[in-house]
């Protein structure tokens, strides 16, 4: 396959771009199967017919499970990439035990409401906003 950041031809298999060390898939600028140059938002390759689909596209519903099922381990945090904010998150809940729990319950409330945002967006809507914006919160 060929490198989507700089069109080099790299092994089917590599994880990391061996000319310049970006995750082959992650990025949006060649197509993956021929090489040829694309634009972001392209969805085929207008060369080979290939299908361009970000791997890097998060599931919406994935991210909303994960925030109404484990919300509290931070997990819909880490799997955006969210990394600080899970931290948070988990700071907030199980540090917020010794303080009465109030942070905890406050905590639970946003974490709720969040994976309910996430199910509710349109998958355009979520990519928009915590893909390609990063929107840490809500
Ligand atoms: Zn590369
Ligand atoms: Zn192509």
């Amino acid at each position: 396959m060929y490198c989507r950041n700089c069109g080099k031809q790299i092994d089917d298999k590599a994880v990391v771009c061996v000319h310049c060390g970006v995750p082959p898939k992650a990025e949006r600028k060649f197509c993956n199967n021929c090489g040829v140059q694309t634009q972001p938002n392209q969805i085929l390759c207008t060369k080979c017919g290939v299908t361009l689909s970000a791997v890097k596209q998060k599931s919406r519903i994935t991210a909303g499970l994960l925030a109404l099922l484990l919300g509290g381990f931070g997990a819909h945090k880490f799997y955006l990439g969210y990394t600080t904010e899970a931290f948070i998150t988990l700071a907030a809940v199980w540090g917020g035990l010794i303080l009465l729990g109030i942070p905890t319950f406050i905590m639970g409330v946003i974490v709720f409401i969040e994976g309910i945002i996430y199910l509710t967006k349109s998958d355009e809507e979520f990519e928009a906003t915590y893909v390609n914006s990063k929107k840490g919160w809500f």
